[in-house]
């Protein structure tokens, strides 16, 4: 098949760029490089199925391709705040964008959506049916509402256009290609853990969150995908939660990380963001019984792979972490 991964130079689309060359598709990764970079597709560039574009989704393109998924998005809170009305656009005419496309080439659109969806959520843990708690004026607003008018425009296009539909909801995931500066939880503690400073506690630490390795991700982001609708029962068109239910709080992750790393645990407080959820876990009832799918990495395993990829990229200059502060 002829596939597009828009966002495919970023750290979740690189992984499945790689994955899907390896199944013998043709692969158009499109990207503007926002937090994307060349380097993370770089060992792909020499594959004759392999297509880089540098283009940002905000504006239409015509490809002929057979799938679609639609990854173009700023997924860390510091990246996606710094221009929030750009981030609004990417995920809503970004969207809008990408099912036209799919509408006129037939194509099957997969949307990268999000946990975020469900807000700092007040059913614990979350299954698809939970509507949310999402501020809608928060500092958070411009990636959580764009994810859900992205979900609402993938739902509106298949029912009065039929376009054939997939929505995942990504719970957080981590592994190598995350940037150093991304300012995420995990890629912190571990650049952090590695150079001997201070690990970035942000509130109490008490926070919890379940991570995914993004090897897992992009099997249960590909079987959502290929899964056929079967009879009337099996609604392949409604969101699927993505994610490792194996919950965590920020201090168990920090302690984690320094002892796989091999660092004395230093921890220094910084206040809570605004909005910053505070607990999240996947129900992923709905993913194994559809895909047969769970996650098999446990947290510890990927995060040794995380810290060597890391470590590897410390041998040359790499930028300070994004730290918030206010
Ligand atoms: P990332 O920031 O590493 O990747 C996003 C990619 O999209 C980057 O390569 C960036 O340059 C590109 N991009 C951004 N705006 C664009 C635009 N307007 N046009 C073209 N390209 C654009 O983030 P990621 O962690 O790889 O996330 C990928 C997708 O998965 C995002 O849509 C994100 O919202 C979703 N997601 C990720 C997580 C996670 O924990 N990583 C959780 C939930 C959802
Ligand atoms: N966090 C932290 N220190 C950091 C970065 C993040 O304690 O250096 C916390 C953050 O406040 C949140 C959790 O870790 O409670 C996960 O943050 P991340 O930005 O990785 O993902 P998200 O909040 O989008 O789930």
């Amino acid at each position: 098949m002829r596939i597009l991964v828009t966002g495919g130079a970023g750290f979740i689309g690189s992984h499945l760029c790689r994955r899907l060359l390896n199944q013998g598709h043709e692969v158009i990764c499109l990207d503007n490089f926002f937090t994307g970079r060349r380097e993370n597709v770089f060992q792909l560039l020499d594959n004759p199925r392999f297509e880089l574009l540098r283009h940002d989704v905000i504006e239409p393109i015509l490809l002929e391709v057979e799938q679609i998924y639609n990854l173009a998005c700023p997924a860390s809170p510091i990246h996606y705040q710094y221009n929030p009305v750009k981030t609004v656009k990417t995920s809503v005419m970004g969207m809008i964008n990408m099912l036209g496309l799919a509408k006129r080439v037939r194509a099957r659109i997969l949307q990268a959506s999000t946990s975020e969806v469900y807000g700092d959520p007040e059913v614990h843990p979350q299954p698809e049916r939970y509507w949310g708690n999402v501020n809608p004026i928060g500092i958070r607003s411009c990636y959580d509402e764009g994810k859900r008018l992205a979900e609402t425009l993938m739902m509106d296009y298949h029912r009065q256009n039929r376009v054939d539909i997939r929505i995942a909801r990504i719970f957080n995931t981590y592994g190598p290609h995350m940037l150093e500066n991304d300012g995420r939880v995990v890629s912190n503690f571990i650049v952090q853990s590695l150079r001997g400073e201070e690990l970035t506690i942000y509130g109490t630490g008490e926070q919890t969150r379940s991570f995914c390795y993004v090897d897992d991700l992009v099997e249960g982001l590909i079987s959502l995908m290929n899964v056929e609708p079967e009879g009337e029962s099996g609604n392949v068109h409604a969101p699927v939660n993505l994610g490792n239910p194996n919950e965590f709080t920020m201090r168990e992750l920090a302690e984690s990380v320094a002892e796989l790393a091999g660092r004395e645990l230093r921890l220094r407080y910084h206040p809570l963001p605004q909005d910053d959820p505070r607990q999240r876990r996947p129900d992923i009832t709905r993913a194994r019984n559809l895909l047969g799918w769970e996650p098999t990495i446990p947290l510890r395993e990927g995060l040794v792979k995380t810290i060597a990829y890391f470590a590897g990229r410390l041998e040359e200059a790499i930028p300070e972490v994004a730290v918030k502060t206010e």
